[in-house]
This record gives C-alpha cells, sequence and structure tokens, in this order.
C-alpha cells in the first residue's frame, strides 16, 4: 500500500504503461481479445488540430520536457520524446518504412531472437498499413521534397517519396491531409472494445515478489496523488528512455538501459532562390543511396524552428529568416556504433541519459554533413546554414571542406528523434533485457513492447517496425495465455 494513497480496488487483467503505437497496439489487442485492460498515460489527450502542428507550440503541448532533453556526451545528442495519448506518432512527420528481411535476419542471428523474420511480420505489417492508411501522396509532392529530388537525380544518388500515414483529400484544389496517429487510428477503436484509460497518470514503480509484479504505484502528475493498481499482467511502453527507467525503479537492472541506440543526426537550413516553404506541409522524399547507415531528408520547417537551426550562428545566419519562405531544414541521418544508456537517479523522477559517440560516428557524420551539402546544392541551394555553433554558410562546393571540418567534437550539433534498445530482445541472457517476444527476463508477468525492444536504431524511421514488432509479441502472448 502506498503511504498516504488508496488502492483502486478493481483488478485488472492487463495494465498497459504509455499510449505510443506499442502501447496502443498492446492495449488495442488485449481487449479485442476480450481481457478487461487499463492504460495509464503520464500525458494528455491532445487531438490533432488542437495545437498547430510541428509549432513550438505543439513542442511545450507534447513533447516531454518541452522538447529540451539531452544525453550527455561529447558532444551531447539532442532528443525528444513525444508526450501525450499517441506518443510519439502525435507529433511525427508519420514516414512509414517496412522493415527489410536483411535487418531482421542480422537481429535475430545476432540476438538470438526466435520467430523475426519478414514472413512473421508481413501479416501484422499489411494490417498496420492499412488501420494507418499508409500511402504515396496522390498530388505532387511538396517544393521542399521535389528539390531534394532534383539533387539526387543531379548526382545520380538513389531517393524515393516515403508512404506516410494518412488520409488524403483534394477538393476545390486545396489539398487536406489527416494524419493517421494513435490517437486517430488506434485508440478510438480501443476505448470502443473497452480499454479503460487514464490520462495525467504516471506510473512511478512496480511491486514485485520473487519476479513476479503485483502491482504499480501511480501517481496523478496534476494533483500528486498516489495510487496503486493490481493486475495479472504488465506491459510497460513508455518509450525507450522511460520504459528502462521504470524498469530499474521497480529493482530491474539485468541488461535494462544499456545499449541505448539512435540515429545521430545532423541538420542544416538550405535557402533556395524560390520558395520553398509551406509551414503546412511535410517533407516526404528521402535520399536512400548511402542507407542504412546515411540518409538525407527534410524536417519541419515552420519559421520557428528554422530561427531555432540558424540560432546556431544567429550574427551571420539570423539575416537569412528575413527570407525564410525560401528556406527548408534538411537532416543528415546516421546509424552509430556507438551506444548511451539509461539510468535512474535516486531523488529524480527524470533518468540520466548518456551517449558516446564514438571517432567513426562522428566522422560518418562529418560525411553525412558534406554529402548533404552537396546534395542540396545540386538541388539549387544558394546558400546552406549548417546548424552546429558558429557553423560557416557554404554558399558553393569549395566551401564545404571547411565547414566539415569545423564541426569538432565541441561545437557539432547532433539530433536525433530515433531511440530504441534499452531492453533489447532475444535469448542471449548475457546482453539481452527480455525474451524473444518481450517478456522482461526473470520475471513471471511483465512484458515491454515498444521501441526498447529493437536492439539497434534500424537504420530508417522506426514506427512501422516497432507497431509490427509489438502486434507480434502480442499475438504471441495471446496464444500462449
Ligand atoms: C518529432 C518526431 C518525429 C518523428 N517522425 C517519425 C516518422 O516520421 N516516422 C517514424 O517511423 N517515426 C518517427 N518518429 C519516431 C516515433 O515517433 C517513435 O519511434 C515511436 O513513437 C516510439 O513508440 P513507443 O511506443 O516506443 O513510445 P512513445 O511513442 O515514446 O510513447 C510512449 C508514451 O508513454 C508515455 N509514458 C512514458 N513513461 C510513462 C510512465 N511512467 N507512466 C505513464 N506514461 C508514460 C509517454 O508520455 C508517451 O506518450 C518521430 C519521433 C519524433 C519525436
Amino acid at each position: 500500500m502506498v503511504n498516504g494513497g488508496d488502492m483502486t480496488g478493481s483488478r485488472y487483467e492487463a495494465l498497459v504503461i504509455g499510449t505510443g503505437p506499442g502501447g496502443a497496439v498492446t492495449a488495442r489487442a488485449l481487449a479485442e481479445a476480450g481481457m478487461r485492460v487499463l492504460v495509464v498515460e503520464e500525458g494528455a489527450w491532445t487531438s490533432p488540430g488542437m495545437v498547430e502542428a510541428y509549432s513550438l507550440e505543439q513542442m511545450r503541448h507534447q513533447y516531454r520536457r518541452a522538447g529540451l532533453t539531452a544525453a550527455l556526451g561529447r558532444p551531447p545528442v539532442a532528443y525528444v520524446e513525444g508526450m501525450g495519448v499517441g506518443g510519439g506518432s502525435e507529433v511525427s512527420l508519420g514516414l512509414y518504412h517496412r522493415p527489410s528481411a536483411q535487418l531482421l535476419e542480422s537481429w535475430s542471428r545476432d540476438w538470438c531472437i526466435q520467430g523475426l523474420d519478414a514472413p512473421a511480420l508481413a501479416g501484422h505489417g499489411a494490417v498496420i498499413e492499412r488501420e494507418l492508411g499508409v500511402g504515396l501522396l496522390p498530388w505532387s509532392m511538396p517544393a521542399a521534397s521535389q528539390v531534394l529530388a532534383y539533387g539526387a537525380q543531379a548526382l545520380g544518388w538513389y531517393g524515393l517519396q516515403v508512404p506516410r500515414w494518412a488520409v488524403c483529400r483534394e477538393g476545390g484544389g486545396v489539398h487536406e491531409v489527416e494524419k493517421q496517429t494513435m490517437s486517430v487510428a488506434y485508440w478510438p477503436k480501443a476505448l470502443a472494445a473497452g480499454v479503460e484509460l487514464r490520462e495525467h497518470t504516471r506510473a512511478v514503480r512496480l511491486a514485485l515478489t520473487r519476479g513476479r509484479a503485483v502491482a504499480a504505484v501511480t501517481e496523478d502528475v496534476r494533483s500528486g496523488r498516489m495510487s496503486e493498481i493490481a493486475f495479472d499482467h504488465v506491459f510497460v511502453c513508455g518509450g525507450a528512455v522511460q520504459t528502462p527507467a521504470l524498469l530499474q525503479r521497480s529493482g530491474l537492472n539485468r541488461n535494462i538501459g544499456r545499449n541505448l541506440s539512435v540515429h545521430p543526426t545532423v541538420r542544416a537550413v538550405a535557402e533556395f532562390h524560390h520558395r520553398v516553404n509551406d509551414p503546412s506541409d511535410v517533407p516526404v522524399y528521402q535520399v536512400r543511396e548511402f542507407a542504412p547507415r546515411l540518409s538525407f531528408g527534410g524536417s519541419a520547417s515552420r519559421p520557428g524552428l528554422l530561427a531555432a537551426a540558424l540560432s546556431e550562428n544567429w550574427p551571420v545566419f539570423g539575416e537569412a529568416m528575413e527570407r525564410w519562405p525560401h528556406l527548408s531544414l534538411y537532416y543528415a541521418a546516421t546509424q552509430s556504433i556507438g551506444r548511451g544508456r539509461v539510468r535512474v537517479v535516486p531523488g529524480f523522477s527524470d533518468p540520466l541519459v548518456t551517449y558516446r559517440l564514438t571517432g567513426a560516428d562522428l566522422e560518418l557524420l562529418r560525411s553525412g554533413l558534406a554529402r548533404m551539402a552537396h546534395l542540396l546544392l545540386a538541388g539549387g541551394a544558394r546558400a546552406v546554414y549548417p546548424a552546429f555553433r558558429g557553423a560557416p554558410k557554404i554558399t558553393g562546393a569549395g566551401d564545404v571542406p571547411a565547414a566539415v571540418a569545423a564541426m569538432s567534437r565541441a561545437r557539432a550539433g547532433v539530433m536525433t528523434v530515433h531511440l530504441c534498445g534499452t531492453v533489447p530482445m532475444g535469448e542471449d541472457r548475457r546482453r539481452c533485457g527480455a525474451g524473444s517476444f518481450g517478456q522482461v527476463h526473470g520475471t513471471a508477468n511483465v512484458y515491454v513492447n515498444d521501441a526498447s525492444l529493437l536492439p539497434a536504431a534500424p537504420g530508417l524511421n522506426p514506427q512501422g517496425t516497432i507497431m509490427a514488432v509489438a502486434a507480434r509479441n502480442i499475438t504471441h502472448f495471446l496464444s500462449t495465455h
């Protein structure tokens, strides 16, 4: 019993912690199978449209700590986590990839994962694609994407329009895109199937007796009121930072929180002679000539986000904001050898996150910056403004080597929106935190079912893989209980 708290009384067959893609797939499948399911989510329900998409206001409302989070290291890696019903799916661009057979094979081999191959995931992937309306734009790509395609064509590099989870409608010359986030496509169906959802409710820790979790201690984050929830099974789906933190606070430490794997990313603003910036559009084109190790694409580019990127050398770059309709933000995303760690610190609610970029990682980021600059110049950019401290402006290919040389460890501006790997799945108990289907090793009824299970950042936008793996795991759970 929690000091000063109360028992909510009833017992649930399943408690799901977190409502992102992993939690949404999990809770809906459990409820549709007839189980009594409670879901707790620390954030709030914010329907698409209530807050302007891809804005600084959205960061304040739907990002943990308003997006001001970083993994410590040299350089630090700034990261963001979505927070609220739907998790990261609500703030994402909605770009969808299927995991390749080769990727699944290498994970299965390296981590001793059973039953994770392309045929095993294909059926789940097909259902998810249908549910989310995954498809290509029925009209031409936005200008900020077209310049990337021109650049790729000019250099002979492979690129593609990436499908999105969105329903697109066209009428009277107006394009309407309804992103199929979890709060749109999954949670209404989960609630209809009987899921009980408590927003503003943070799971603080699990109470375990001899490897069996019996209850979760939760806090109403508005009132501070503590409660205890009893259950038969618990599915932790808080994302790759919060899930290991919760497990550690519950005394589960073995291979939990190590192996944080992200896509370290460098960014640059590019300026074109013509208008490329449409604040309501998102870039959909990716250049994958060097994928999975290195890929290029566009980011959301509302004026506030452009200004934040240009602020890395505001005295020189700031004046470009006067021409913001001609500016758009781009990235080079890498797969890194380095790994990070999530550790809880007694007395603090937020975990300490660290990430160690290796020398090879930094070289790949430098190469990414150089190639991104060439790509943008080939696409018609008249200037490229790299987003790292004190970066020089690039106006031609001759400026690229100096910009690359300037991106030292001390000055590099590295960020990521893809966090994975902190409870890697697999049968190799020396390295894996959970079994092949997400059951935390050494426990009887604690499961992880989110990005934490992927053994490494996959070299592509990960949500499709996270959802397919979650669907596979829950199918396995239901077939064995
Ligand atoms: C800006 C941005 C853009 C992105 N764009 C894309 C994209 O285009 N395509 C793509 O594939 N991926 C994209 N991603 C990544 C994708 O969103 C994530 O990989 C995915 O959401 C991870 O899913 P998850 O279920 O593991 O966790 P999350 O989506 O992180 O959800 C976890 C949820 O659990 C809640 N929670 C955490 N701890 C607790 C607790 N203790 N108690 C209660 N609730 C808790 C959180 O508040 C959160 O809502 C993007 C991410 C961001 C941030």
